[in-house]
């Protein structure tokens, strides 16, 4: 490895203690930018690597709210704002009981050269909070969301940093926010993304992460003269982007037979019934284990029978295996299951699901990759959309948005491969999209002077 890496690596582990997942990202970030650093002498001299790793501003509150009982509670509130050198901070907010600095940092960097890659101008942050929202009433959910932007007005505008959803942050929770910043400043601005259609909402944006990450796999299997009709697919989650991967397979004629929670995964060999698996989750807000009750032959196994270290969605042999629930959540044995049984594609819908070995694995056995901030970026871009609408007052049809969401995945894949070409490493997608996210934020921060 380079020993500007190397220095920025450790650099990085020593100022941020304890900060695993953010390390994690980190490092997969340098490593790939290897030939690009060695190609382009002006990103050591200008300092940009390790200036590029810490955020602009870390704003970290207290967020505290009245449960039903009427008991004081309070959760901690995060907002990285990592870089705005070619845009206003844009990524979306978590809120899960497992959300720590690290974890917002690592989505936060991420995100910096996932905006990029889209073509579009937009920053990189990210924040959320340790709240739960499982189990909460609706009137908790709402004081709660209240109490987080209280605090989160203050550092955000449509010009500076414009959140969205992720885990846990849905059209509901995006509407109680976006109602509570109005009563607060009583400006009318597009200041979230993932808004209601009535109240500045664009079509597609609901779908936009889960179809486009299928468009983005179709991308890649196109260029190696296959087609997902077909074809077995896996899939892991049963959030906003499993259930829209799910339907976009379904729809391009492949037979998705999988989806998990936290607590475990269904495997329906008959392909997976999206109506279902809508009115379980968006709905009625239930477990999978309902699923089986409508579909006994289906096969429901609980997160403890998973075998020790690895997840169970991978033990199932399939074409193409599309995580898309969380971080970590495919790891070195679960590829060498998937790679036993012949799968082709790993196309990641999560932020950073695959470990750094399992990664490792898939480059070393030529595994066909769509990396996360590639594969993942319609969500983000859709958003972007949203935000043109809501500034120029207009609304496009479903048609229209989705089009464009079709024609970014296509620049993102076309710039990822085409810059995997320039550094002779062909079709290595992972190294291609790391850097040129990173070139153009890095040129950016070389013509703004010493930001
Ligand atoms: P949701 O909250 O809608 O769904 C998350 C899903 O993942 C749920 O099925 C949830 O299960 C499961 N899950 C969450 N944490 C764990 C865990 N620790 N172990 C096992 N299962 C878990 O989130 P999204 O679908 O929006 O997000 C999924 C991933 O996609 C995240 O990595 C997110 O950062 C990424 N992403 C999302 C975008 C978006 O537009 N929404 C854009 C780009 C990336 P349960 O229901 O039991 O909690």
């Amino acid at each position: 490895m380079e020993r500007y890496i190397e220095t920025a690596l450790k650099a990085t582990k020593h100022s941020t203690p304890g900060q695993s997942e953010f390390y994690q990202a980190v490092k997969e970030v340098l490593i790939s930018l290897e030939p690009l650093l060695k190609a382009e002498p002006k990103y050591a001299h200008y300092n940009i690597v390790e200036r590029i790793v810490i955020p602009d501003r870390q704003i970290i509150f207290r967020v505290p709210w009245i449960d039903d009982a009427g008991k004081i509670r309070s959760n901690i509130g995060y907002r990285i704002q990592f870089s705005n050198s070619i845009g206003p901070y844009k990524g979306g907010l978590r809120f899960h009981p497992s959300v720590n600095l690290s974890i917002i940092k690592f989505l936060g960097f991420e995100q910096i050269f996932k905006n990029s890659l889209t073509g579009l101008a937009i920053g990189g942050g990210k924040g959320g909070s340790d709240f739960d929202p499982k189990g909460k009433s609706e009137g908790e959910i709402m004081r709660f969301c209240q109490s987080f932007m209280i605090e989160l007005s203050k550092y955000i505008g449509e010009t500076i940093d414009v959140p969205a959803g992720d885990i846990g942050v849905g059209g509901r929770e995006i509407g109680f926010m976006f109602g509570t910043y109005k009563r607060l400043t009583n400006h009318y601005e597009g200041i979230l993304t993932g808004k209601g259609l009535n109240w500045g909402g664009s079509l597609v944006r609901t779908e936009a992460t889960g179809f486009g990450s299928v468009y983005f796999a179709e991308n890649i299997l196109n260029k190696r003269g296959e087609t997902i009709n077909g074809k077995i697919c896996t899939v892991s989650g049963s959030g906003n982007v499993a259930i829209y991967t799910i339907q976009k397979l379904h729809e391009l004629g492949a037979i998705p037979v999988t989806c998990s929670d936290s607590k475990g995964m269904i495997y329906d060999q008959n392909g997976i019934d999206l109506s279902l698996l809508k009115t379980i989750k968006e709905v009625n807000r239930q477990a999978l284990t309902e699923y089986i009750k409508v579909h006994p032959n289906a096969k429901y196994i609980p997160i403890e029978a998973y075998p020790a270290g690895t997840n169970a969605v991978w033990s199932i042999p399939c074409f193409a295996a599309f995580p898309s629930a969380t971080q970590n959540e495919l790891g070195l044995e679960d590829i060498k299951i998937l790679h036993k049984n012949d799968c082709q594609l790993v196309n990641e819908g999560a932020n950073m699901p695959c470990t750094l070995e399992a990664i490792d694995f898939i480059v070393a056995h030529g595994i066909a990759f769509g990396p996360a901030k590639a594969a993942n970026a319609g969500g983000v871009a859709t958003s972007q959309l949203e935000m043109s609408q809501n500034a120029s007052m207009q609304k496009w049809t479903f048609g229209e948005v989705d089009a464009k969401l079709q024609n970014i995945m296509k620049h993102i894949f076309d710039l990822s491969y085409d810059t995997s070409k320039e550094f002779q490493q062909e079709g290595n997608l992972l190294l291609g999209a790391n850097i040129a996210g990173f070139r153009k934020v890095a040129d950016s921060m070389i013509e703004q002077g010493v930001v």
